[in-house]
C-alpha cells in the first residue's frame, strides 16, 4: 500500500443530510475503518474493510459528480495519514471540502481551508471520555476566517445527554462563536422534544434532522 493509497468504503453523490450545509448536493468520500465503537453508530459497515484506491482515482471519481461540496467522512477519516494530502489537493482545486470526524483525533494537521464538522460524543455514546479536548482548544484559538471553519455536532439520545451537552457548551462558551448542530439519535429521542428543550433554554444551537433518513430508507447505504 503506497503513501497515496486510501482504504475507501464508498464514494457517492447525495443530498447532504447533516450539519450547516444540509440540503446541498454533496459528494461523499467515505473512508473505511474506525474502531471507536460508539453506541448508536450508523455507519458500522464503514468500520469494516474497504477497497484500496489511489488518491488520483479517488479524486477523479469524486470530481465526476461536480457537486458544490465534497465531504470526507467515515468511519474515522483522520485515521488514514493519506487523507491530509487528499484534502489539501481538493482545496487546491478550489473544491469546498467538508470533513466529518468523530472528535477523538486532533484536527490540527487538517488544511485550514477545510470546513471541520467535529462530533462531541455525549455519555450515551459510551465513549465521551475519548473526546479530544484539543479540538475545542483549536477552535477557540483560531482567528477569523479560520475560526469559521469549525462546527460542532452533538447527537442527543435523552435528557442526560442534553444536560451534559449544555453544560459543556456553557463551560467553553461555544455557542457564542460556533455553529452547534444538535440532533437526535434516530428512533431514541423525538426531535420535537429536543426542539422544546432548545427553545425553553434559549440555547443558541441548531436542531438537525438527518435529512437523508427522511428522504430514503434509514438503513440504506450510499445516501
Ligand atoms: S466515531 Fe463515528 S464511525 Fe466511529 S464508531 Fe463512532 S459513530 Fe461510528
Amino acid at each position: 500500500m503506497s503513501a497515496n493509497t486510501l482504504t475507501i468504503s464508498e464514494i457517492f453523490h447525495s443530498i447532504q443530510g447533516e450539519g450547516s450545509f444540509a440540503g446541498w448536493p454533496c459528494t461523499f468520500i467515505r473512508l473505511a475503518g474506525c474502531g471507536h465503537g460508539c453506541a448508536g453508530c450508523d455507519t458500522g459497515y464503514a468500520e469494516k474493510k474497504g477497497v484500496e484506491l489511489e488518491r488520483e482515482e479517488i479524486m477523479q471519481r469524486a470530481l465526476t459528480f461536480q457537486a458544490p461540496f465534497i465531504e470526507i467522512t467515515g468511519g474515522e477519516p483522520l485515521l488514514q495519514p493519506a487523507v491530509y494530502p487528499l484534502m489539501k489537493l481538493l482545496c487546491d482545486l478550489d473544491q469546498k471540502v467538508l470533513l466529518e470526524t468523530g472528535g477523538f483525533i486532533s484536527v490540527e494537521k487538517v488544511d485550514k481551508r477545510v470546513h471541520k464538522i467535529i462530533d462531541i460524543k455525549p455519555p450515551s455514546s459510551g465513549v465521551a471520555q475519548h473526546n479530544n479536548p484539543d479540538n475545542i482548544r483549536l477552535a477557540l484559538e483560531a482567528e477569523p476566517p479560520h475560526r469559521h471553519t469549525f462546527e460542532f455536532k452533538i447527537v442527543i439520545a435523552g435528557k442526560e445527554d442534553y444536560e451534559w451537552a449544555t453544560s459543556l457548551l456553557r463551560e467553553h462558551r461555544l455557542t457564542e462563536s460556533f455553529t452547534i448542530m444538535m440532533g437526535v439519535s434516530f428512533g431514541k429521542l423525538d426531535p420535537a422534544e429536543l426542539a422544546e428543550w432548545i427553545l425553553r433554554d434559549r440555547l443558541r444551537a441548531r436542531l438537525q434532522l438527518q435529512l437523508h433518513k427522511y428522504l430514503w430508507d434509514p438503513s440504506r447505504r450510499g445516501v
